[in-house]
């Protein structure tokens, strides 16, 4: 098993930082695997799968994501080496499988890559630990995914976001979901959402 990448950790510490100018900036936009897995949800839909779980418990199954999160930092410490390497998708993608995959791996990568035909960013929503991080990290963003309830015709357009975590009350789309991709931005036709200041 590899050591601990330094670069990876100035790497991953950077793309955090994004995370304090928007929710999960580098999730939305940046990460390969979220990329395969929104293309992954769209073909499950497009073969008829239905995709969608209640709000609620999609958001309490976060939980996840922050034990594996503590597993994996637990294990790092204990091991010396970067202890999610065997697993991640992420990591793969990036490595572009120059490092022989191991069989656990290649079960998980099936495991979390055929997930999200069924529930679109299924590795993102409840089990990538640097997800989870980003998610936490989200509370203290600049700006946000701001929500005009007055404006809302209840249409629930807006539950096709991508971490199911719409249609939800409040003033802003707070949690550790939300990914900044600004997809409910586009579908709400009565424009209740907007990109906004946290704190005033
Ligand atoms: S949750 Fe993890 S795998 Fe998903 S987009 Fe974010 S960093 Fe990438
Ligand atoms: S898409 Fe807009 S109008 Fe429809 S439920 Fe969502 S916020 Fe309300
Ligand atoms: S659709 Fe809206 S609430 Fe859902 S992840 Fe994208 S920006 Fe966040």
């Amino acid at each position: 098993m590899p050591p601990i990448f330094i670069g990876g950790v100035v790497v991953g510490a950077l793309f955090l930082m994004l995370g304090l100018i928007m929710p999960r900036l580098f999730c939305g936009w940046v990460c390969p695997v979220g990329f395969m897995s929104r293309l992954l949800g769209i073909l499950g839909r497009k073969i008829g799968i239905n995709t969608k779980i209640s709000v609620k418990l999609n958001d309490r199954y976060f939980i996840l994501s922050i034990l594996v999160l503590i597993y994996i930092s637990i294990m790092t410490i204990i091991s010396g080496r970067t202890y999610c390497i065997g697993g991640c998708p992420l990591f793969w993608s990036y490595a572009g499988f120059e490092v022989p995959i191991g069989s656990m791996t290649l079960v998980l990568l099936v495991f979390f890559l055929s997930g999200s035909l069924f529930i679109e960013r299924f590795f993102c929503r409840w089990f990538c630990p640097y997800g989870s991080l980003l998610g936490l990290l989200s509370r203290f963003s600049f700006f946000a995914i701001g929500v005009n309830r007055m404006e809302c015709g209840s249409c629930r357009a807006c539950s096709d976001c991508p971490m199911g975590t719409l249609p939800k009350k409040g003033p802003l789309v707070d949690g550790p979901m939300c990914i900044s991709c600004l997809r409910c931005l586009d579908s709400c036709k009565n424009n209740s959402f907007a990109v906004t200041r946290r704190y005033r």
